[in-house]
């Protein structure tokens, strides 16, 4: 049995390494690529070894990590199963918040097929998790919570800009506090985590990032490279408080 589940979430981790990928160069499914150079790869480079490409030598470090987080998410899940949440309904779940935390991070990109396919699988499964109501209200009231912050982000770095000059103001106009990605990003995140729990993990994503980011300013004044402004991945942050919500309430619940 463990082995089925090591199995499964090896599989799942493949295809979170695919779609991240080939979605953000190519913006639709195609062979497997170099993220280095652009070649195509043969399916035993790119699944077995070498796993490293022969056109530019790229190793894919991050296809590891992912994969081997990935084995052991099955396993967890099978052993201390969310309640109201199927095992399958959770390998969906996390192979969506995979490929969204990968290209955030690597592309500080929300693509727009991927919060459009998360749409589908969002409302699916939040139908799934909690029914019709909470699944349609959860992803409107996320919807309309990052509006109004996507809004005041907007309205923070024109009042900014105003106030700067010259070469700092070019490159402060090119920024935006918080992408529009992740506005649809988190009305996917409503669906699945539902009202109104769902205003819960974007609490817990507002706090975690707000932290993260602190401290990587204090770090960043301290070896001397601060900039006046930082854009800050954002959809981590989002989708590590759905996934808290979601699968850790109870003991959450407790601590509080
Ligand atoms: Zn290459």
């Amino acid at each position: 049995m463990i082995l089925l589940l090591f199995l499964s979430g090896w599989f799942c981790g493949l295809l979170v390494n695919y779609l991240s990928d080939v979605l953000p160069l190519r913006r639709q499914l195609t062979a497997p690529i170099c993220t280095g150079c652009g070649e195509k790869l043969s399916l035993t480079q790119y699944l077995v070894w070498p796993r490293r490409c022969p056109h530019c030598g790229r190793a894919r470090l991050r296809s590891w990590i992912v994969e081997a987080l990935f084995a052991i998410i099955p396993v967890w899940l099978w052993h201390s199963p969310a309640q109201g949440i199927p095992f399958w309904v959770s390998l969906i779940l996390f192979v969506y918040f995979g490929v969204v935390i990968v290209i955030d991070l690597e592309h500080r990109l929300i693509l727009h097929s991927v919060s459009l396919v998360g749409a589908v699988i969002g409302i699916f499964c939040g139908v799934v998790i909690h029914g019709w109501k909470a699944t349609l209200l959860g992803g409107l009231s996320g919807l309309g919570i990052m509006l109004a912050l996507y809004l005041f982000g907007w309205l923070f770095l024109k009042v900014i800009i105003r106030r700067k000059e010259g070469d700092e103001r070019a490159s402060l106009e090119d920024e935006e506090a918080l992408g529009f990605g992740d506005v649809t990003l988190n009305t996917v995140l409503g669906f699945i985590v539902g009202w109104p729990l769902n205003v819960f993990a974007i609490g817990i994503a507002i706090l975690a990032g707000g932290l993260v980011s602190l401290l990587y300013l204090v770090f960043k004044l301290l070896t001397g490279e601060y900039r006046s402004f930082m854009a800050v991945p954002y959809g981590p942050f989002l989708v590590s408080g759905a996934v808290i919500v979601l699968y850790f309430w109870k003991p959450l619940l407790a601590i509080l």
